[in-house]
């Protein structure tokens, strides 16, 4: 969904099916060979068409409807992709063009890591850095957030690491209601193929998208959440921290809860 195009509705329907198709939901018409099982007369039946008709309610005959009741509405499909994987989430964002963020990014960032992590780090969006290298956390807070996950005793290969929106927002600008909205049924895809024990989002933006919240960051950072049965704690973005170096004290208190959870022991070096 180009929103800068003027399209016609029938391109605006082709997009909007194109897309729900990209994040496999499955098909939108109805299978009229298993329609639920749910019946009504037809108006027209009740309302006899001369006075010799046989009164409707015993003869007239019965018609199917809410075709669709027996498949999954559209937010559970988009709940679970049967048989996803990783790979078929970058097949289907493909070369993504269906919010502005795509008109001046050099690289999808679709994210890196292990595919199969115990934990999983969201942030917000690519910078620069991971604009031009095509992947997450690569530039200064990068660098920080790799510290940190040393600190937890372990390395970068060990966890996966994406974001919210797979392309850089201009001037590192937060990305837009819209753009969140198109982007992170794939992200809520990459979560559950990996299928974590705990998630950690950097900052508002990850923790917004997941739980589905406005509030401020201070409302509910350093406590545990349930997303979708998986643990999720807040903290702080590591750019944040890079600004205000003494806010890492609260960070570390949230990723030694993180390290209870998942059973690990901190590094032994000085921090
Ligand atoms: N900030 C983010 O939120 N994500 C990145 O990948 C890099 C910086």
């Amino acid at each position: 969904m180009d929103s800068h195009r003027t399209e016609t509705p029938r391109e605006k329907l082709q997009d909007w099916l194109r897309y729900f198709g990209d994040l496999n939901l499955g098909d939108f018409y109805t299978d009229r060979r298993n329609m639920a099982k749910r019946y009504v007369r037809p108006l027209a039946a009740s309302v006899p068409a001369s006075p010799s008709a046989q009164p409707a309610a015993s003869t007239a005959p019965v018609v199917p409807i809410l075709a669709v009741a027996n498949a999954p509405s559209l937010f559970e499909a988009l709940d679970r992709v049967e048989g996803d994987t990783l790979e078929r989430i970058r097949e289907n964002l493909g070369e993504c063009t269906r919010c502005r963020l795509h008109e001046q990014r050099h690289n999808i960032v679709f994210g890196a890591g292990n595919p199969r992590a115990e934990l999983v780090f969201v942030g917000e969006g690519p910078g620069h850095d991971e604009d031009m290298q095509g992947l997450p956390f690569v530039g200064r807070a990068g660098k920080l957030l790799t510290q940190m996950i040393e600190a937890m005793g372990l390395q970068r290969e060990d966890v996966y690491i994406c974001n919210v929106v797979k392309c850089r927002p201009p001037e590192n600008r937060k990305p837009e209601d819209d753009e969140v909205a198109t982007c992170s049924p794939f992200l809520y895809r990459q979560l559950d193929v990996i299928a974590p024990k705990a998630i950690v989002c950097l900052g508002a933006t990850a923790a917004q998208a997941l739980l589905k919240t406005k509030d401020a960051i201070s409302r509910y950072r350093g406590t545990w959440f349930d997303y979708r049965n998986t643990k999720l704690m807040v903290t702080y973005h590591p750019a944040y921290l890079l600004r205000n170096p003494a806010a890492k004290s609260e960070v570390w208190k949230d990723l030694q809860k993180v390290m209870t959870h998942l059973g690990l022991k901190p590094k032994k070096v000085s921090r």
